[in-house]
């Protein structure tokens, strides 16, 4: 995230500061507040354009970026971003009449517009004002984790609409001589690019280049909070690697889920998504769909591949719960000669072994691949995965990767025990199941 959003908001504030220089007011009292005024209105819109624009769910952007997860936890720290500078945009703007009382109204340099431009840009600031408290509204929304879901992804549709409102407000407001310069090419390039993908998604084209339409075969329920759906998309379906997710419709009412796909490719476009009861859809699953009824998945993204980025290192797999779907995919990916069999050390951790179907499953996988070293951590039995666990397989002299899949408080408490292990951590992959 940190790697697209820095380099990002130092060009946006480098081509400010450009310009700045230009600027015949810098320097006083009310060139420092309209510049402030600028800088923070055009970061917060900047942001919210590059936010509006990953929410393409930009497919080539996977590989540098890291996966859609990854796309995804960078357009929500964009838009979070956007929302801070814009509260502090709000606030300098609301801040002239102090500015006023203490240095008096010498050097404010407004410039005086007539006709058409003046009320337009009159609608610029009173649309801008009205968009910014929805968005400080949607904020709170977001940040509050408790606020369902499936409530929150209809309201956070509203946010193309509001961001065409405030892009609006934007190219009214932008000083004239910005658009002469590199900053206008970029905040010109930015608008429309945010334009475009506000429209897109407002017409609910997102995404419908890679959906297929296909029927569902088979249901069945290998333990009780478990779903193992598989689905037919017959020629339609461009096949997917092993680890890679979808989104999965199986009621227009309720919406897209994002699945990992649990089945690996073998061309004939069959695919099987293992559900776990988390949430108000996912709950009894297997009442609220049947076989033959028709589904649309949407796919494949994702880039959990095991890709070295050192040859020899040694490769940790972890799986926590249900987050044990993409190695199976993997596993059964090796089965079928689909992906070559590495060396690894697969932890799985499960809530209680003599029950979990999956344990069975993993030994039957691993059973053929003796470069595959599988450990069952029942927590059942007190059996808890630590670092310190992980760093018993792994010779201190050797670089080692990690491939997690699982809760994401698992995921900060052993990439935190890893910072003491003995061995070099050269990567830390981790897939959360949450975009939120
Ligand atoms: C990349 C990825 C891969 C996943 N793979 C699997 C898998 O293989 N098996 C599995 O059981 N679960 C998987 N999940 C989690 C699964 O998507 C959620 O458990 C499911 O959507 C919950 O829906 P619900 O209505 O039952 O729960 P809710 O109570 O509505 O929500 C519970 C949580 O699930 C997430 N969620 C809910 N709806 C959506 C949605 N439409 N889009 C994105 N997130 C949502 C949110 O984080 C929410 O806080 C994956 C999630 C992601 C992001």
């Amino acid at each position: 995230m940190i790697r697209i959003i820095l380099p990002f908001i130092i060009l946006v504030s480098g081509l400010w500061a450009w310009n700045l220089a230009a600027g015949p007011d810098a320097g006083t009292p009310w060139g420092v507040y309209k510049q402030s005024l600028l800088l923070s209105g055009w970061l917060a819109i900047a942001l919210m354009s590059l936010a509006m624009m990953l929410a393409l769910r930009p497919a080539w952007l996977e590989r540098p970026l890291g996966g859609l997860d990854k796309i995804y936890h960078t357009h929500k720290w964009a838009g979070i971003l956007a929302v801070v500078f814009a509260a502090a945009h709000w606030l300098i703007e609301m801040g002239d009449d102090v500015i006023e009382s203490v240095f008096g109204e010498a050097g404010e340099h407004e410039p005086h517009y007539s006709g058409f431009i003046d009320t337009m840009r009159d609608a610029a600031e009173d649309i801008g004002e009205f968009a910014i408290y929805l968005l400080f509204a949607m904020l709170l929304i977001t940040l509050w984790r408790r606020f369902p879901y499936k409530y929150w992804r209809y309201l956070h549709r509203v946010m193309p609409a509001l961001y065409l409102l405030l892009a609006f407000h934007a190219a009214w407001l932008a000083p004239l001589q910005w658009w002469q310069q590199p900053i206008g090419v970029l905040m010109a390039i930015l608008l429309l690019g945010g334009s475009i993908a506000s429209g897109l998604s407002l017409a609910g084209r997102v995404g419908r280049h890679r959906q297929v339409r296909g029927t569902i075969t088979a249901i069945n329920t290998p333990a009780p909070d478990v779903t193992e759906v598989t689905c037919h998309l017959g020629q339609a379906w461009r096949g997917h690697r092993a680890g890679q997710f979808a989104f999965v419709t199986f009621d227009t009412l309720e919406g897209a889920h994002p699945f990992t796909i649990a089945s690996a490719d073998r061309g004939d476009g069959r695919v099987t998504f293992l559900i776990k009861s988390l949430g108000d859809f996912t709950r009894n699953l297997s009442q609220k769909i049947r076989a033959g009824q028709t589904v649309t998945v949407e796919g494949p993204y994702g880039c959990f591949n095991f890709d070295r980025r050192k040859r020899h290192s040694h490769q940790i797999w972890i799986a926590g719960g249900i987050g044990v779907t993409p190695f199976l995919a993997w596993l059964e990916g090796i089965g079928t000669n689909a992906v070559a069999a590495p060396e690894a050390d697969l932890h799985y951790c499960t809530r209680n072994a003599d029950q979990d179907p999956i344990v069975e499953r993993l030994r039957e996988h691993c059973r053929d691949f003796p470069g595959i070293h599988l450990q069952i951590h029942d927590s059942s039995k007190g059996e808890v995965l630590s670092a310190e666990k992980l760093a018993a397989g792994v010779p201190s002299s050797a670089a080692a990767e990690v491939w997690f899949c699982g809760p994401a408080g698992l995921a900060r408490a052993i990439r935190q025990g890893l910072r003491s292990a003995p061995f070099r951590l050269s990567r830390f992959h981790k897939e959360a199941f949450q975009f939120r």
